[in-house]
């Protein structure tokens, strides 16, 4: 969503939004609730804010605004029954951070051209928006938003005008870099497209009335209907109501799934490239056990996000799983806030110990992830505060390191704990008695596809695409020859 210029300094409070949801409906039945349905299932992608476009009566009407999908599509607080009685129609969720937070910048996007109305949805980061805009801009156009998804639909819609839709996205696609699963409205017409690398997610599925395009499979099940399959990487696909056509498979040079939406992104219930989302953060609970064995007397998650990586744990070591902390399911989202103060008081709203379980006991404390370190710091004070023995953190994805360009707000080098640091010195920097992080072979092992086929960007420094001044993946492929 939101593009910064290359090189731009990515400050804190400032940094682009990119993780988000996507969705798509074609069928006989009323879209706006499918669509609804799909992205209030899909709310954990993106909570900044939320909207539909619809094609109804020769043109595409849209309703957007910022908040929860139940906030901005509340018939109590504003009109959007102008939106009944579609077939068609997409929509859209976006992850939020501070700064930039505008209504212009919420999706979908739309705009009238010589073909009709053209609407899109994207997930992802276009890493050459601003060298586009740029050369866009000399020619003439002008942008309305800071986001790189008005780019995109520049692109696609001045090449959809003057070489048709099929030749017209072919071209588009050939300039765009970067990551993008997206949803696409040419008037009555839905496509679903894909980066050739696969960044992010995108599903098809079939409904009891129609089709159904998803960032995750989740958003299919709960509509009562049934995963055909992933779009492709490079795949641009026309969802009609007799089926689904591929218009074109772009050749890509290398795949690169985003592992961080096995680690913490997606939800567990969702089956992204074949595989199961849960069942992976099981598997990565059982190697961490397996790195990283201890002597304790119980596992405990770090709620939501560690769940099933403790789980695994858990049963991989046959140490008992027990809860230990309790999350506040009202609180605010703290990754997100733009000062480390904020960041600090509202992780301690969050969660609280329960003493009873974790008294005088040796603990394995599991999460997904660690970024700041914010949330483990205080979790391992308050664990101590309770009466815990020992606290041994142990973590389900390897150390991040390294800004990601592709789709998580992760953008400056000095955010990350472990960037520069020994597992020992941020071990200390906790307060923990051990710390364990999984490989990165454990966890490419256990996603299940070849490392080259995953984005491990955030892990080692080394990127699919070229990201200027960063190093690119397929350079130290060459640097061992
Ligand atoms: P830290 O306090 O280390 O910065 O954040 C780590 C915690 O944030 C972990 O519990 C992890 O589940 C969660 N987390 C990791 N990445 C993201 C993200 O991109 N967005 C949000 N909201 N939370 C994240
Ligand atoms: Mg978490």
């Amino acid at each position: 969503m939101d593009s910064l210029p290359l090189g731009s300094d990515h400050t804190d409070g400032q940094k682009p939004s990119e993780y988000c949801a996507v969705v798509g409906y074609k069928g006989g039945g009323e879209a706006l609730d499918s669509l609804l349905t799909s992205l209030k299932t899909l709310q954990h992608r993106g909570q900044e804010s939320a909207g539909i476009a619809v094609f109804k009566s020769g043109s595409v009407q849209v309703h957007k605004g910022m908040g929860l999908v139940s906030e901005v599509f509340n018939p109590k607080y504003s009109d959007f029954s102008f939106l009944d009685g579609s077939r068609v129609g997409i929509g859209h969720t976006r992850y939020s951070t501070a700064g930039r937070k505008t209504v212009e910048n919420a999706g979908p996007f739309v705009v009238s051209s010589s073909v009709g109305y053209i609407a899109i949805s994207h997930n992802g980061e276009i890493t050459n928006a601003e060298q586009l805009k740029e050369s866009m801009k000399r020619r003439g156009a002008t942008f309305q938003t800071t986001s790189d998804t008005e780019v995109m639909l520049m692109e696609i819609s001045r090449d959809v005008n003057e070489f048709g839709i099929v030749n017209g996205i072919k071209q588009a696609m050939n300039r765009l870099k970067g990551a993008y699963s997206a949803t696409l409205l040419i008037n009555d017409r839905l496509f679903a497209i894909r980066d050739p690398h696969g960044f992010r997610p995108l599903v098809i599925g079939r409904l009891p009335d129609g089709y159904l395009v998803a960032s995750e499979s989740c958003a299919i099940d709960v509509l009562g209907g049934e995963l055909l399959r992933d779009v492709m990487p490079g795949e641009v696909v026309e969802i009609r109501e007799d089926g689904l056509h591929t218009l074109f498979v772009q050749a890509s040079k290398s795949i690169s799934h985003c592992m961080f939406e096995y680690v913490y992104f997606a939800r567990p219930d969702s089956i992204i490239d074949g595989r199961e989302v849960f069942d992976t953060r099981i598997e990565l609970g059982r190697r961490l056990a397996r790195e990283h064995p201890v002597d304790a007397d119980l596992v405990i998650p770090v709620p939501d996000s560690g769940r099933s990586q403790a789980l695994g744990y858990s049963m991989e070591s046959g140490i008992p799983y027990n809860e230990g902390l309790i999350k506040n399911r009202f609180s605010e989202r703290t990754f997100i806030m733009p000062t480390q103060e904020q960041r600090r008081n509202a992780v301690k709203v969050k969660l609280n110990a329960i003493k009873s379980t974790v008294k005088d006991k040796r603990v394995v404390l599991v999460d997904d992830s660690i970024v700041r370190g914010n949330t483990m710091k205080h979790i391992v004070d308050i664990l101590r505060r309770a009466g815990a023995r020992e606290i041994h953190v142990r973590i389900g994805s390897p150390e991040i390191i390294a800004p990601c360009y592709f789709g998580v707000d992760m953008k400056t080098k000095d955010q990350f704990i472990a960037a520069g640091r020994t597992t020992e010195e941020i071990r200390k920097e906790i307060g923990a008695d051990s710390l364990g992080y999984v490989s990165i072979e454990g966890l490419v092992d256990a996603i299940g596809f070849p490392a080259e086929s995953l984005c491990l960007g955030c892990l080692t420094g080394k990127y699919p695409v070229t990201i200027p001044g960063e190093r690119h993946a397929a350079q130290s492929e060459l640097e061992n020859f």
